[in-house]
């Protein structure tokens, strides 16, 4: 019939209105800012560096590799490698720079990342007087500890931590053999050495013999 699905529309909103007042499940709104919103896991706004000790600057996980500052689509990353006293670029930021009045919120950057070291925030209260001193997001301003991660992405830091292991469990089985195969290789010389020396021995005496 013409209009049903109008009705049914109409009828679903008229339930929710009125059970608003019996049943908070129901309730879309909230008094905000008195109540916070309960954002969901996969919620994202701008990306943080992830740290993993006590010292932000040198336990982050970020290895400058630049990856996300060429992937990004509005080019709002800016990063410049440290270097030690010879000049030898080292993996580790110096600078890490982020322009949160352009960034998109897309995730590109955290997608990209060999590291895991850049990941998305749930903070959405951003205000600032100025566009180009306050939202310009510098590295020690982007650096937050794993657990804050842990805390915001819970499954995804699950995931990571059972890979990371994972990986860890390979390359210490793939050491192991490695270690024992050139152990067996250094046995099977020795071995070899030790069969060759009483026939030069004999050869030896041969020849003392001869000469006599
Ligand atoms: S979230 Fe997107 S726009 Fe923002 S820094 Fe990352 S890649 Fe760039
Ligand atoms: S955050 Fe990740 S992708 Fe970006 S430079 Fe650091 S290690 Fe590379």
């Amino acid at each position: 019939m013409l209009g049903t699905g109008i009705l049914k529309g109409l009828f679903i909103t008229a339930k929710n209105l009125v059970g608003s007042y019996y049943d908070k499940e129901r309730l879309t709104t909230l008094q905000y800012p008195e109540e916070a919103a309960n954002i969901p896991e996969n919620y994202r706004n701008f990306p943080f560096l992830v740290f993993d000790g006590e010292d932000a600057v040198s336990t982050l996980r970020c290895v400058a590799c630049k990856m996300c500052e060429k992937e990004c689509p509005p080019q709002c990353i800016y990063i410049v490698s440290e270097k030690d006293e010879k000049g030898k670029i080292m993996r580790r930021p110096k600078v890490f720079d982020i322009d949160i009045s352009v960034c998109m919120g897309c995730g590109i950057c955290a997608e990209v990342c060999p590291s895991s070291a850049i990941k998305m925030d749930h903070i959405f209260e951003v205000t600032a007087k100025d566009r180009f001193s306050d939202l310009l997001l510098h590295r020690d301003q982007l650096a937050k500890s794993v657990d804050y991660y842990k805390q915001i992405h819970p499954t995804d830091f699950a995931v990571e931590e059972k890979a990371r292991a994972e990986k860890k469990r390979v390359a210490e089985e793939k050491a192991q053999a490695a270690a024992a195969a050139t152990a067996a290789k250094a046995a099977a010389a020795a071995k070899t050495a030790t069969a060759a020396t009483p026939k030069t021995d004999v050869a030896k005496a041969a020849t003392a013999t001869a000469a006599v």
